[in-house]
């Protein structure tokens, strides 16, 4: 699942493409995959700009007849979404759900394609983050100035789940999923096991200053591509290269040369070193 680094560089993969172009037409091949398209029509938007909050993909609009309308298309990719822009038409295919065609100084497509069906796209009113429950609840970004040591130590101190689990919860801090969860865990020697509640204040300004390193390494690598993760031209990324411990049970320790176990944390397959992580 595209987390942070992916969305973010899809975000800027896309910025150069499709900022100040104008959404002419949307084709539904899947109506299921894009909600609230009933409430607002799907052509004469022009695309002013591309945010990102958490894992979501949010593009601005404003309507091109009525100046001081707006509008706003959230993103979330789930498990295997792409959001692909083609300079070309191509025949769609049945994991073609939504295609917008776009008009600037040429012609192009953004096609929104998913295999797994999971991903959705929201249009809501402009700035309409509080239209979307998941949305509304998200925490803080991680890369900004909102993410306090402050913030993130009451959160922890009052969680009674693993620091893998409070990792992941989109409401404590955003953006954070499996891959970038483990590898933040690893290069602050935490072990994901632990109750998020013990941890010491040393570790908790470790853990932050880890998260903040793996995302901004992550982001500097393109995000990470095992499968289905591309960029919004279709480029892999290439952190998966440089990976710590995630998907490397049974491999060497960079720092100590034992074995990287892979365990069921928070419900999800976590990986780690028993030696270096306490
Ligand atoms: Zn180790």
């Amino acid at each position: 699942m595209p987390e942070l680094p992916e969305v973010e560089t899809i975000r800027r993969s896309l910025v150069p493409l499709i900022k100040g172009y104008e959404i002419i037409k949307t084709d539904i091949f899947h109506p299921d995959v894009l909600i609230n398209a009933g409430k607002r029509p799907l052509r004469g938007w022009l695309i002013t700009d591309l945010r990102r909050r958490g894992k979501y993909l949010l593009i601005d609009l404003i309507n091109t007849n009525k100046k001081h309308s707006g509008a706003l298309l959230m993103i979330h990719f789930r498990m295997t979404g792409k959001l692909l822009h083609r300079t070309e038409e191509i025949v769609p295919t049945k994991h073609t759900h939504i295609r917008f065609h776009l008009q600037g100084p040429t012609k192009s497509w953004l096609d929104f394609e998913d295999v797994r069906r999971f991903g959705r796209i929201w249009l809501l009113a402009a700035f309409g983050e509080r239209e979307n429950p998941g949305l509304a609840g998200l925490g803080p970004e991680p890369l900004s100035e909102d993410w306090t040591y402050q913030s993130f130590r009451e959160k922890i101190q009052r969680r009674k789940t693993s620091i893998k689990a409070t990792l992941l919860d989109q409401t404590v801090v955003a953006g954070i999923g499996n891959i970038y969860g483990d590898e933040a865990l690893f290069l602050a020697g935490i072990n994901p096991q632990r109750k998020a509640s013990s941890l010491s204040p040393e570790e908790t300004i470790k853990l932050q200053d880890a998260v903040r390193f793996v995302l901004t390494d992550g982001i500097g690598h393109r995000g990470t591509s095992f499968r289905d993760y591309v960029d919004g031209l279709g480029g892999k990324g290439y952190f998966q290269q440089f990976l710590k411990v995630y998907q490397r049970e049974g491999q060497k320790c960079a720092i100590c040369g034992n074995q990287i176990v892979k365990k069921k944390v928070a419900g999800r397959g976590t990986h780690f070193c028993p030696h270096c992580q306490k």
